[in-house]
């Protein structure tokens, strides 16, 4: 336990809650959250004035295509055309075309775009991220070893957590599985799967087998895209929580995507939700990059750890992105329908405490003993933290601050 002086106090800080508060941080710890003025701060502690400014954890991005941030002008707009038009109806057909970009990777062209993602992430509070890594036999491990570099470049300031994803399927794509093993084997920290774009649901099957399997081998987590289609024929997400249950993965899981829950009928789709809360399988919606988007607010009336990810910044799936999470969580508030105040709390959880839970980050939190990482913001009220989706006033990183 912490004990001693505060090294530093941010004071005047609005919680979510509703109360004002002086936050003592020592040793990159939160010691105490006091009423505002009641402990004041020792001699020698750097003061961060919040004036009654909200203060917040940091924000999460659970699902970001990170090896691909800014490769869109590499490729032109063919891929971005199939992903999105009709609906999506098409979106498989965007990622075969989106493979052509594979023949410009080097860990060297794509690490600047890569940093600058993070260091815009890190300017808008991102401090967490569950980070895509393309592995397939077009360009072997050559994302994974250029987010893994930019990992250590920022280690102690941005947490990013790689996820050897097969992009092209393990059965499609035949050697892409003994690739994700050996990204494991140099640093990746998650085992990766797209189900849903492989041939048959047999072949689906499979491929959440083999996932979920190696994960349980290797004491690993999870994170797949799911079912990222308008079509409910798709049915990984309920594969993917099945087969969690049956390697002994509960809470280890995220499913990204999964747009085509958004298309069940109410009683399947209720059954599925259910299911995934059950074995601790959070999802990730990306509602910005196409035109369909998992029921957001019924998982979360359900229950389910539930978050928003930016997912794409200027690639074959999405032209846009500053990596901002309350950027993304405006989008949400327009593009889910949620609009009043209750809904704009839910859309603030989303990129924070619940993307937390997504993740499983153990020890997040803004409280007397977490970690001392905090943003302050200059909106006084959740409306205008995503009307004005401004990049934070101060970002403090183990009671240190940013920038
Ligand atoms: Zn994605």
């Amino acid at each position: 336990m912490i004990s001693g002086p505060a090294d530093l106090v941010v004071t005047g800080a609005r919680l979510r809650s509703g109360p004002v508060v002086d936050v003592h941080c020592a040793g990159g710890r939160v010691t105490a959250l006091a009423p505002a003025g009641e402990l004041p701060a020792p001699p020698g502690a750097v003061v961060v004035e919040a004036d009654g400014g909200l203060v917040t954890e940091p924000f999460v991005d659970a699902h970001l295509h990170l090896d691909k941030v800014r490769t869109l002008p590499l490729i032109g707009d063919a891929a971005l055309q199939a992903y999105t038009a009709d609906g999506m109806t098409g979106s498989a057909r965007g990622i075969d075309l989106a493979r052509a970009v594979k023949a410009h990777y080097s860990v060297d062209r794509l690490l600047p775009a890569i940093r600058q993602a993070l260091a815009d992430g890190e300017r808008h509070g991102v401090l967490h991220v569950q980070a895509f890594a393309d592995v397939d036999t077009a360009a072997g491990l050559v994302g994974v070893q250029a987010v893994l570099t930019a990992r250590e470049e920022f280690r102690g300031r941005v947490d990013v957590s790689v996820v050897a994803f097969p992009q092209d399927g393990v059965l499609r794509d035949p050697g892409a599985a003994g690739l994700v093993e050996e990204a494991l084997a140099i640093g990746a920290d998650v085992v990766g799967g797209i189900p849903w774009t492989e041939e048959s649901a047999a072949e689906q099957e499979a491929h959440v087998e083999w996932a979920c399997a190696l994960a349980a081998r290797l004491g690993r987590r999870v994170a797949m895209l799911t079912d990222d289609a308008p079509d409910p024929a798709f049915d990984t997400t309920r594969m993917l929580a099945v087969a969690m249950r049956r390697h002994g993965l509960a809470g280890r899981g995220v499913a990204c995507h999964a747009r085509a829950l958004g298309h069940y009928e109410p009683a399947r789709q209720t059954a599925v939700l259910e299911l995934a809360r059950e074995v601790g399988l959070g999802l990730v919606s990306d509602p910005h990059t196409g035109s369909v988007a998992l029921p957001v607010e019924r998982a979360v009336a359900l229950g389910l750890a539930v978050a928003l990810g930016q997912d794409d910044i200027e690639d074959a799936y999405y032209p846009f992105g500053r990596h901002s999470l309350l950027e993304v969580a405006f989008l949400a508030a327009h593009l889910l329908d949620m609009r009043t105040g209750p809904q704009q709390e839910v859309l603030v959880d989303l990129v924070t405490t619940s993307a937390a839970r997504v993740l499983g980050l153990a020890g997040y939190g803004l409280r007397a003993g977490g970690p001392a990482d905090l943003l302050v913001h200059d909106a006084g009220r959740t409306v205008d933290l995503l009307a004005r989706h401004a990049a934070p006033r101060v970002v403090l990183r183990a009671g240190r601050v940013l920038g």
